[in-house]
């Protein structure tokens, strides 16, 4: 590494929380699902910054958008009316089908944004006593990082010394419908799940889960609540990742690709009154909705589907699973995927994911490991089959790789 890589790295470490461990690489320009380092190394994008970056690096159209917005009008806070609000309404909805539509910035706060208000919806339309609200959760979620959401988190590095946490959750096991109905009660005001736990390592729950649980969720009147933060937009090759499992989630969370990974943009949609229940006043955010983050929002939806990147996010991804399915590495323990949310369990004999990605980087392609090990593949939903076949070629030569 030349002397201003290591800089970079040693300021940031000098300087910076260290809440991260980044992977020795220092980036500075990204081009559809290309990245350059600061030494001018190209490499394949298999992270996308978590499904944020899912049209590409850069895309032009979206960057188009947001400069010309923000030379006309960024924020005006929703004390006022701005005039890119209504048509981002009015395009999500159509696209997804959801009848209200509550803009915020980051996903986590979608997710406390989600929890309030099926809370309120309980109180005061399903009648739960005040204070008595329950909502259920299961075991390994990733829902953020706010003091609300890692309360009921199962993941102790998450949680420990961050107390006293808020109480009304309750955790189940994921996939399991039937431990859902033994934890519903006449308090229950909602179901907040994953469709495809990815932090978790891209875990898919058992076919048929998710027709159960709105089964469910329905029979108790309790709100079906899917973050689809990371699995929505594409990522799983259909708009929605409940699609899949032929249902409708009641509320979703979206955030992640909605900006195309140039600015936080999320969003609650809800398809009955759990919105309706927000009165002026009770809830907000001074950049949630605002006119630069609706321009950017409405651009990146809009190439997502004009430019097929669902579709191939289908077709590239059912390539990439088949290809590393025909990996032949004792390191491999298992393969999964749905679309381009595509995970590598290694044999904990294998040792840790993180030095088969820094393996990776050695050979042009940036992947991130997860929970020890699991190596996380996710590029941006427009690659081709030749950047599949070039990544399957490298991440073959790797996992072959013997490090013991
Ligand atoms: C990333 C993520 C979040 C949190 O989003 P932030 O923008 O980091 O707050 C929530 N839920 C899921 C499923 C995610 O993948």
């Amino acid at each position: 590494m030349s002397a201003s890589v290591i800089d970079f790295i040693a300021t940031e470490a000098r300087f910076g929380a260290r809440n991260y461990e980044p992977i020795g690489v220092v980036l500075s320009r990204g081009e559809g699902v290309w990245v350059w380092d600061t030494e001018g190394n190209r490499y394949l994008d298999c992270l996308s910054a978590y499904s944020a970056v899912s049209q590409g690096h850069c895309h032009p159209k979206i960057l188009a958008a947001m400069v010309e917005q923000a030379h006309r009008l960024t924020l005006t806070s929703r004390a006022f009316h701005n005039d890119q609000l209504a048509l981002f309404y009015e395009e999500i909805a159509a696209l997804t089908g959801s009848h209200k539509v509550l803009p915020m910035n980051s996903g986590a706060e979608a997710v406390e944004s989600a929890i309030k208000s099926v809370r309120k919806w309980g109180y005061e339309v399903k009648g739960v006593p005040d204070g008595q609200a329950e909502i259920i959760v299961c075991a390994n979620n990733f829902h953020g990082r706010t003091l609300g959401i890692v309360g009921f988190s199962t993941d102790p590095e998450t949680r420990t010394h961050f107390g006293p946490f808020a109480p009304g959750f309750r955790i189940i096991p994921f996939g399991d419908a039937a431990t859902l109905e033994e934890a519903i009660t006449p308090n229950t005001v909602a179901f907040l799940v994953e469709p495809i736990q990815g932090e978790a390592g891209v875990v898919i729950p058992p076919a048929g889960y998710f027709t159960e649980v709105r089964e469910l969720c329905t029979a108790n009147n309790v709100m079906l609540v899917l973050d689809e933060i990371q699995t929505g937009l594409g990522r799983t090759g259909k708009l929605l990742a409940e699609q899949h499992e032929g249902i409708e989630a009641d509320v979703t969370q979206l955030g992640k690709a909605l900006s195309g990974g140039f600015y936080p943009v999320s969003a609650v949609l809800s398809n009955n009154d759990v919105l309706g229940t927000l009165r002026p006043g009770q809830h907000g955010s001074t950049f949630g909705g605002n006119p630069l983050a609706c321009a950017v929002a409405r651009a990146a939806i809009r190439v997502l589907v004009e430019e097929g990147m669902i579709d191939n996010a289908a077709g590239q991804g059912a390539r990439f699973l088949e290809g590393l399915k025909d990996i032949r590495a004792n390191t491999i323990r298992e393969v999964r995927g749905r679309g381009l949310m595509l995970a590598v369990e290694l044999h904990p004999e294998a040792g840790r994911a993180r030095r088969y990605c820094e393996a990776l980087q050695a050979k042009g392609i940036l992947a991130k490991d997860t929970h020890e090990h699991t190596i996380r593949i996710a590029p941006p939903l427009v690659i081709t089959s030749d950047q599949v076949d070039w990544a399957l070629e490298r991440l073959a030569t790797t996992l072959t790789q013997d490090f013991s």
